[in-house]
């Protein structure tokens, strides 16, 4: 089921969306090479809780950290670790918190130190693909209008796109219907409504699409071990622009 929300719950989902760009900015500034993903844990888990939210990853069908940190081949849900990141790395961040009974989620893919033109180029059209996403995020518009969007601008760059995850709702619950794949064809499945709150979520591999868990039983990390890139905000729905609830700067719409 699809819940809408009204002007009274969407500015619940805009304060907890404020709180987490801040968390994550916060992360941002601190990815270097020398420091450890359990150490980005730590912070992320102690801003959360002195703003009197709650991680909401932390726990979440066993999982056991409040960030997922995945580096390089990693596509989502590594856990974080001691191992001190490197130069030249790429590492995706994932977090979401629960403030005042409401959910936000937002991931970004950053460089450690510097890294190649490649793998900068991968990030950037990732970043890209998101926003060609969210612009379709339109009362009026078809869900597959935003998959489609991602698709398109991916595989233009000969990026495979991840198939085995997607976007979806998010309210009280962090998943919500509907499920939001970032593959699809425009002008097909559900359409778009004022108040729905959506996770739009592009993962962009520089190789193929395929993918396999790790042993950990939650890491997923592309088959052939090429790059992976993840970028991802809450969105809501309004007869107008979509407005992004955790994303502060200028929209790129
Ligand atoms: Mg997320
Ligand atoms: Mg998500």
């Amino acid at each position: 089921m699809i819940t809408l929300k009204n002007d009274r719950e969407l500015d619940r989902m805009r304060r907890a969306g404020a709180l987490l760009e801040r968390v994550l900015l916060a992360l941002k500034e601190r990815i270097e090479p020398g420091i450890t993903t359990l150490e980005l844990d730590h912070l992320a888990e102690r801003l959360i809780r002195e703003a009197g939210a709650l991680p909401s990853f932390k726990g979440y069908e066993g999982f056991p950290y409040s960030i997922c940190a995945s580096p390089d081949a990693m596509v989502v849900h590594g856990f974080p670790d001691k191992h001190p990141l490197k130069e030249g790395q790429i590492l995706s961040v994932d977090c979401g918190l629960i403030l005042e009974g409401w959910q936000s989620d937002s991931a970004f893919t950053v460089a450690v130190g510097r890294i190649s033109e490649e793998a900068r180029q991968l990030i950037r059209v990732t970043e890209e693909c998101f926003w060609l996403g969210a612009q379709q995020a339109r009362e009026g518009n078809r869900l597959g209008d935003i998959s489609h969007a991602v698709q398109a601008h991916a595989e233009a760059h000969g990026y495979g796109v991840i198939r085995d995850l997607c976007g979806h709702g998010i309210g009280t619950e962090m998943h919500e219907d509907p499920s939001i794949p970032n593959f699809g064809k425009p002008g097909r499945g559900v359409r778009l409504k004022a108040g729905m709150t959506l996770a739009i979520e592009p993962m962009i591999a520089m190789g193929g699409w395929r993918v396999y868990v790790k042993d950990d039983g939650w890491g997923v990390v592309t088959q052939d071990h090429s790059l992976c890139s993840h970028y991802e905000h809450t969105v809501a729905v309004t007869q107008g622009d979509p407005e992004i609830l955790t994303y502060s700067g200028e929209a790129r719409l």
